[in-house]
């Protein structure tokens, strides 16, 4: 489904991905791991289409999001993306945050969108929260509404950039639980976190970075119990 082709990206002279290579089939989970500053977020920015990049390619089944001319619009609803920092619009209701791509952006049917927006907010444990505000949420609500936003796009693909890391630990798990639900259901992604437990129940395959290059790529249980490269080893340490 994706492939990441020797990709290199730069930020002012300064090299932070050095010849990334990845393929993601369809249905798989990928949870990449690595020391902070080692490039975990700029990759999945770069795969969105907000970093450029300065060498290598992507494909997004088999079409080049580098080379030609790029429908970022389309390209953009195949691929769903939740950051840390919970993005809704404080303006908005949490149906009116979810509504909007799908019915503005996609031109869907607003009853249509609106049927499959109350079965994800069932989903996730939030049905009665649909009127709400953003304000009125607490963390983990925010970023389950969050995941669900995406999803109404029905995206191939969603990334996740270390969506528990401001939560307090009570509301860490919902929404991990939220996203071994998605695993479960065979949706791809791509998953950086911090929370190893989690990596390990997650993952298909584990992949490891240091410094802006892929050191390892293991299923989770041989990465986790038998790390090959000292640089996991000392990672892993840290977790113990
Ligand atoms: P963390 O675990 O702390 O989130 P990370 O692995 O996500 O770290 P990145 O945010 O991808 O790391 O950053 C990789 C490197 O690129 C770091 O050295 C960082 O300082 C640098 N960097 C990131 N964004 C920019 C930017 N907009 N301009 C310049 N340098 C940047
Ligand atoms: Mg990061």
């Amino acid at each position: 489904l994706l492939a990441i082709k020797d990709l290199y990206k730069e930020y002012g002279g300064k090299p932070v991905l050095k010849g990334i290579d990845l393929q993601v089939p369809r249905g798989e989970v990928i949870v990449v791991l690595g020391p902070s500053g080692c490039g975990k977020s700029t990759l999945l920015r770069c795969l969105n289409g907000l970093e450029p990049i300065q060498k290598g390619d992507i494909l997004l089944s088999g079409q080049s999001l580098i080379r030609g001319k790029v429908d970022w619009e389309q390209i953009r609803q195949q691929i769903g993306m939740v950051f840390q920092n919970y993005d809704l619009f404080p303006h908005m209701t949490v149906i009116e945050n979810i509504l909007l791509g799908p019915t503005k952006v996609q031109n869907r049917e607003r009853s249509q969108v609106m049927e499959q927006a109350k079965a994800l907010l069932e989903r996730v444990g939030l049905f009665d929260r649909m009127d709400a505000w953003p304000r009125e949420l607490s963390g983990g609500q925010k970023q389950r509404i969050a995941i669900v936003r995406a999803l109404c796009m029905n995206p191939e693909i969603m990334l996740f950039d270390e969506v528990t890391a401001s939560l307090d630990p009570e509301m860490v798990r919902e929404v991990l639980d939220v996203m071994l639900g998605l695993a479960k259901q065979g949706m791809t992604m791509i998953i950086v976190t911090h929370e190893m437990g989690f990596a390990q129940a997650v993952a298909d395959r584990v992949v490891f970075m240091d410094s802006g290059t892929v050191c390892e790529i293991a299923g989770p249980q041989e990465f986790f119990n038998n790390p090959r490269t000292e640089r996991a080893k000392q990672f892993l340490n840290i977790f113990q």
